[in-house]
């Protein structure tokens, strides 16, 4: 049977500069020099961001990049301002310890592709805290198998570049938690979901956790690295201050929760159309409460520590159009930038980024079908027109309908 004791450091280390050695002829200090760029670890760091915003003013950032889900937008800019304010008045002090404070971890449902993480990547850089995004389907609850939760720590505080302080009031976000419920068909097979969860649980309350423990490579030689440089920072971070953010498409949740409302249903026999259909979907994912997601199959106390719920919304062509022409990260932008690299003016007629957005709504894969249409029906062009003459590209209908056929013709 294998042995899955986590080895000590200090003769891991040993080896490790045995190996070294041998390999590299007495140049073993490879590591030391790599880590001395980082500078510094230890107490004498403070906060680096300050936090003034109003929910206003965070919805109104959101709403220069992110279309639609606006009620997300005002829920997540709430839970935002709350948090982080609390957690200033924490690191400043005024924070009486006998006042009582829960902490506002989030879930947020939805289809794939409508600007979940979008929205949370966005918050983090304003704010200008780290940020990690993980997937829940890759843990197994001892982390032998797959990875385990507590990995999310050690790459949040990689992510602050070694500053434990700063990883402490950073963002995680954690993707496909439904796939954790014991009771849907999607649950991960042979991984048991609801010691994940229980996990999970831990992390989203105040825990403190090694960081140098862990049977992973990676950590271990991060044990190797700080015992090489001496280092007497932290090994521990505390959990108290990160955001939790976990989401998921919970497809079917709306049925559970139609049954408890005793609605009537969003089949197909009401006679709407697809898209009204997956819009009241949204609605109807809102009123979603604790006893839903526990007959989804999640545990009540996973569930009961992620009080702040809302779901964001499918998108139609309408916003798919608006994605494209008013978002600040526009793929368009992107496009444009990487052909004025060559000297190539690039500009789209809108009938030609309403088909996009058209073609984009048959999809089912939300906003990302935007950007493998456009990669699709551009690469060619992308490929041969920087070495050419050509210095200016109209993205018509016609190009979009036959792409090899237009360039044939561009290039003749
Ligand atoms: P998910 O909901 O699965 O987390 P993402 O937020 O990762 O989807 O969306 C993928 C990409 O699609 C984003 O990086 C962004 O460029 C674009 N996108 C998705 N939804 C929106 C939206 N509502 N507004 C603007 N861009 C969006």
């Amino acid at each position: 049977m294998a042995d899955h004791t986590p080895p000590i450091p200090e003769l891991l280390q040993k080896e490790f500069e045995e190996l070294v050695r041998k390999r590299f002829s007495g140049k073993q200090q490879i590591f030391s020099s790599a880590i001395a760029a980082e500078g510094p670890v230890g107490d004498e760091k403070r906060l680096d961001w300050d936090f003034n915003y109003t929910p206003r003013e965070v919805k109104d950032f959101l709403d220069r990049f992110v279309i639609r889900q606006d009620e997300a937008k005002k829920v997540l800019a709430i839970a935002i301002c709350d948090h982080y304010k609390h957690v200033k008045s924490c690191v400043e002090g005024r924070f009486n310890a006998e006042d009582e404070y829960a902490k506002q971890n989030i879930l947020l449902l939805g289809p794939t592709g409508v600007g979940k993480t979008y929205l949370i990547r966005k918050i983090a850089n304003l704010i200008g805290v780290p940020f990690v995004k993980a997937d829940a389907t890759k843990f197994s609850e001892t982390g032998y198998v797959g990875g385990n939760v507590e990995d999310m720590l050690k790459e949040l505080v990689a992510q602050a570049k070694g500053d434990v302080q700063k990883a402490e009031t950073g963002i995680i976000y954690l993707d496909e938690v439904d796939k954790l419920a014991t009771r849907v068909k999607s649950s991960i097979k042979d991984v048991n979901t609801r010691g994940v969860q229980f996990g999970l649980l831990r992390l989203m309350e105040e825990t403190e956790v090694d960081l140098r423990g862990g049977p992973d490579l990676h950590t271990q030689l991060q044990a190797i690295m700080d015992l090489q440089r001496g280092k007497s920072g932290h090994s521990k971070i505390n959990t108290k201050h990160i955001l939790f953010i976990v989401s998921g498409a919970f497809s079917g949740l709306e049925d559970i929760v139609q049954q408890r409302l005793h609605t009537r249903s969003i089949g197909f026999q009401d006679g709407r159309g697809l898209s009204d259909r997956r819009e009241r979907a949204g609605d109807i994912l809102n009123e979603a409460g604790v006893s839903d997601f526990v007959s989804y199959g999640l545990e009540p106390e996973f569930i009961g520590r992620l009080p702040v719920r809302v779901a964001c919304h499918s998108l139609n062509k309408n916003d798919y159009f608006r994605i494209l022409t008013e978002s600040h990260g526009s793929i368009i932008k992107q496009y444009k930038r990487s052909f004025a690299a060559y000297g190539i003016e690039l500009s789209f007629t809108d009938e030609a980024l309403e088909d996009l957005a058209a073609a984009a709504a048959a999809e089912s894969t939300g906003a990302r079908a935007l950007l493998s249409l456009l990669e699709r029906a551009l690469r060619p062009f992308k490929f041969e027109l920087p070495s050419t003459s050509i210095r200016e590209l109209r993205i018509t209908r016609d190009l979009l309908a036959d792409p090899q056929h237009y360039l044939q013709r561009l290039l003749n």
